[in-house]
């Protein structure tokens, strides 16, 4: 059996090659040592780890594993997720939507990071936090679906009101700019203020990718990482935001799981 793992900042996301079968876990990073026992099970498997954590956990291991680095890793999943979707992309911005936001430009066998931004899915989780007090992933995910963003963004077409807008009104003019300062803020339920979140993530996201791929002369991205488990509302957003800015979006299944894939072919 082959074992890839990817250790990042927030999950653990393991990939097995079982008779020819993949199979997927995942495991939050507080989880380690626990993970560590259970790979600890399998004493003949061939183990590869990648991501920011991968060195604590293979200090945790009592058997060999390789280690290989965390961007080589996720392209090569990518193009693995790409061939077994026949997907024929081959050319390619690549955004890994993790704790953090990492940005690739891929070009056939060749990937190369272009830069990033802090903000991705655990800006998500943070601001959140700080600003209804949740945590859960899953609460936040089914609260934010519900709430709308009236009364918290402004677009540009609310400045530019009576006006023609130079610019598509629907882009977001200013993230949490609408607020009225005679709104008090305790108004604002929970569900508007997580649909705003997500909106200034997505978009955030959505716009460096966009300004990368017009950088490296490419039209398609490529969206990845846990941040869009189970939160439709963020790849709307990035999804919509990404073609209003003329780009192409997709997203691809099990994206998320691309590192440990990546790490389990290195055998
Ligand atoms: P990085 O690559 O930046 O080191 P990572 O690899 O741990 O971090 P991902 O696993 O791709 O990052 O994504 C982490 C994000 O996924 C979280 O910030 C959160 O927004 C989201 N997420 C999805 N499922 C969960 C979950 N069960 N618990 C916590 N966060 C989750
Ligand atoms: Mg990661």
């Amino acid at each position: 059996m082959n074992i890839g793992i990817d250790a990042g900042g927030t999950l653990i996301k393991v990939a097995c090659l079982k008779h020819g079968s993949l199979e997927f876990k995942k495991f939050p990073i507080s989880q380690l040592e626990y993970v560590a026992s259970w790979i600890c099970g399998f004493d003949t498997a061939k183990i590869c780890i990648t991501g920011g954590k991968a060195a604590l956990l293979k200090s945790s291991l009592n058997q060999e594993a390789a280690e290989i680095v965390e961007f080589e890793a996720t392209c090569n999943g990518v193009r693995y997720l790409l061939a077994k979707n026949a997907i024929s992309e081959d050319k390619f911005i690549l955004t890994n939507v993790g704790t953090g936001t990492s940005i690739h430009h891929v070009d056939n066998s060749r990937q190369q990071r272009i830069g990033g931004t802090g903000v991705g899915g655990g800006t998500i989780m943070g601001l959140s936090q700080l600003l209804t007090g949740i945590t859960d992933y899953e609460a936040i995910v089914a609260l934010a679906v519900k709430g709308l963003r009236d009364r918290i963004d402004l677009k540009v077409s609310h400045i530019y009101a009576g006006a023609e807008p130079p610019i598509p009104g629907d882009l977001t003019a200013s993230n949490f700019g609408n607020i009225l300062p005679l709104v008090s803020t305790d108004q604002l339920t929970k569900e508007e203020l997580l649909a705003s979140v997500t909106g200034l993530v997505g978009e955030t996201v959505a716009t460096v990718s966009v300004l990368a791929a017009g950088q490296c002369g490419v039209s398609s991205i490529i969206f990845i990482g846990s941040s869009f488990i189970g939160n439709d509302l963020l790849k709307e957003v990035v999804q919509n935001y990404t073609k209003l800015r003329g780009a192409l979006p997709l997203f691809i299944e099990n994206g998320e799981y691309c590192g440990a894939i990546g790490a389990l072919l290195y055998y």
